[in-house]
């Protein structure tokens, strides 16, 4: 089983030709591509494919910068996962176009095998809500999807599995701090084995020092930069992005050899680049162990964390109340060895390990790519969208009059994902034996047969029980009052709790191996904790979009909505709409006869 990974940067394609034992069999890498003069992308890749020759491959594994966090873990390539991964471009326009082009390269090159995403954010997608919410308006976070995302997630994941091989220890069982120090920098708080906390943020831009990025920065600056009428969008861009960090400070280089050899020399500003960049950096691992509430060791790796020996000193100056006894001996000479490539650096009997490994991203990705393609899980599986159903109704022809008056029509407020439906501005009030819930959409067109759905909570509220029934279905379900602006009708029946749903397309039953009227269990990685539904109904229809419908109730259980695409809590469903689309869920082919 031999798996080709893709690594296509900004301004490079990198690839490499591993076997099942991850031994590499072919690498190769283009450097300088442009999309305006020389080379591309696309002819350097397909130079580097014709490269590959005869030898056979059999899965390939593509680094995505950007999957926001809509994936927490390497997924099986189909339509909806390049449509995801286009729609995260807009966050990482100088990534995700680049990967999307190599997907698309190796789907013609290689007809038939499969292609896996592994993408630098999944490893931070379940990051605690209180690390990745920044503190600004609630409402407007979640419109512009502000949010931390981290990135290196690759190379901290495979940081921190080769120190817990070493600590000989299951990574579940660790606090560590893992430091990816090279061009591009950040910190990561790993503990038990997820991702609790990094330094890069909404943007890589956010968090340490790096090479030519200022990291942390007061957003006031900014302000003012924009506000003295020198600085345009693009001149910021250029500051922060281009000509800050290690370059700026120094004046020099972004080289850290560079900034090392003119500060040994005296220069001013290289020793300044030098002192912010470790004090910045022995400031994360201080916060980091707080956040966790203690640590087992500390992780360097990325071109500085690797070879920098002086810089690694300086950073864990002032450590030791942490239990961190570096051995500087061990330090300087720092052979990385064996087949893991790492080295330790601490005392033997340091309370915290130090430990410096080499990263080896492509060799992470070729092991998730086998993973990914050999054992099939929920978590490699293709997506479905979920949309959260808040409580809503259907009316006949007969019952909207009664309600809104002889005469009225339902007036369209949006429409919804399935064709022809649509969300009204009309809204009407539930009144149960117990208590009433006022505006409660109405969702057109007009139906032969009255309904009204609402969530498992709605009905203890009202003082009613409802059945939970596929829709049309109901026969002897409970009554319910209905009150508009122009009189009330009392339903004998109608007031159900939808059945779980999945809308489906033939082609989409077919691709997840369903049929009408299946029922399956669907996987839902929406929040920090996943949740498994059980009893979902597939309906197959020809006008039906690809799409899964919940109640609010089991939304806040799966805590989907808030994450990505935000904003679930009733009142914000009630005042925005019936319905709402959030995250994605993920498809478990596990059909049993209805
Ligand atoms: P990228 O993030 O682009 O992959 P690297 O991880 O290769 O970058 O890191 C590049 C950084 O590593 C540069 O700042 C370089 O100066 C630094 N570096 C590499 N070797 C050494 C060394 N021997 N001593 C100090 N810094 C080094």
């Amino acid at each position: 089983m031999n798996i080709l990974v893709i690594n296509c940067g900004s301004s490079s394609v990198k690839y490499a030709l591993f076997d099942e034992h991850e031994t590499v069999l072919m690498q190769g890498k283009r450097e300088r591509l442009s999309s305006d003069e020389g080379k591309s992308h696309r002819d350097a890749l397909s130079e580097m494919i014709d490269e590959l020759g005869a030898h056979q491959v059999d899965a390939i594994g593509h680094r995505v910068v950007h999957g926001g966090d809509e994936f927490r873990a390497p997924t099986l390539i189909n339509n909806g996962v390049i449509n995801a991964i286009d729609r995260w471009s807009a966050a990482a326009p100088m990534h995700n176009p680049y990967a999307l082009m190599a997907i698309n390269e190796a789907q013609v090159r290689f007809e038939g095998v499969p292609n896996v995403a592994v993408f630098d954010t999944a490893f931070h997608a379940r990051m605690p809500r209180r690390a990745s919410t920044y503190a600004i308006d609630h409402d407007i976070a979640q419109r512009y999807q502000i949010k931390r995302y981290g990135f290196h997630g690759i190379s901290h994941e495979y940081a921190a599995g080769v120190a817990a091989g070493f600590l000989n220890c299951p990574v579940e069982s660790l606090r560590l701090v893992t430091l990816h120090l090279g061009n591009g920098a950040s910190a990561c708080a790993v503990e038990y084995g997820r991702s609790a906390e990094t330094s890069m943020g909404n943007t890589p831009l956010e968090g340490l020092v790096m090479g030519t990025r200022s990291g942390d920065v007061d957003a006031g600056v900014l302000m003012n930069l924009l506000q003295s009428g020198e600085y345009s969008l693009k001149t910021l861009n250029t500051l922060l992005n281009k000509s800050s960090g290690l370059l700026g400070l120094s004046g020099i280089s972004n080289d850290l050899r560079d900034i090392e050899a003119a500060a040994a020399d005296g220069h001013d500003r290289a020793q300044l680049a030098i002192n912010v960049f470790a004090h910045r950096a022995r400031k994360y691992v201080g916060a980091y162990a707080a956040a966790m509430g203690g640590l087992d060791a500390i992780v360097f790796t990325g071109g500085i964390g690797e070879n920098s020996a002086s810089m690694r000193e300086r950073i864990l100056q002032r450590l030791e109340f942490l239990g961190v006894q570096l051995d500087i001996d061990r330090n300087r000479r720092s052979e990385i060895r064996g087949d893991n490539q790492y080295a330790v650096i601490s005392e033997p009997h340091s309370r915290v390990d130090v430990i410096v490994v080499k990263t080896n991203e492509e060799r992470m990705i070729a092991r998730k790519t086998l993973i990914a393609v050999s054992t099939p899980s929920i978590e490699t599986a293709p997506t479905i969208p979920i949309a959260v159903s808040a409580r809503h109704c259907h009316l006949t022809e007969e019952t909207f009059a009664a309600l809104f008056g002889e005469g009225a029509q339902p007036t369209m407020d949006k429409p919804l994902l399935q064709p022809g439906q649509y969300a009204c501005k009309e809204r009407v009030n539930l009144i149960g034996p117990r208590d009433r819930i006022d505006g409660v959409r109405v969702l057109g067109p007009l139906r032969s047969v009255d309904q009204v759905e609402i969530a498992r909570t709605d009905e203890f509220r009202l003082g009613v029980d409802a059945p939970i029934r596929d829709s049309g279905k109901i026969d002897g379900s409970a009554p319910i009052t209905l009150e508009g602006p122009a009189g009330t009708v009392k339903l004998k029946q109608g007031l159900i709790c939808a059945l779980r749903h999945i809308h489906m397309h033939p082609d989409d039953a077919n691709q997840f191996g369903v049929a009408d009227k299946d029922e399956v269990a669907v996987s839902v990685l929406g929040g920090e904790r996943s949740l498994i539904f059980g009893d979902v109904r597939v309906r197959v229809k020809d006008s039906y979009m690809l799409e899964m419908h919940i109640d609010t109730d089991e939304a806040n259980a799966a805590e989907l909505g808030r994450g990505a695409s935000g904003g679930l809590s009733v009142t914000d469903i009630d005042e925005d709409g019936c319905v709402k689309r959030l995250g994605e869920g993920q498809f478990k082919t596990q059909n049993k006869p209805a």
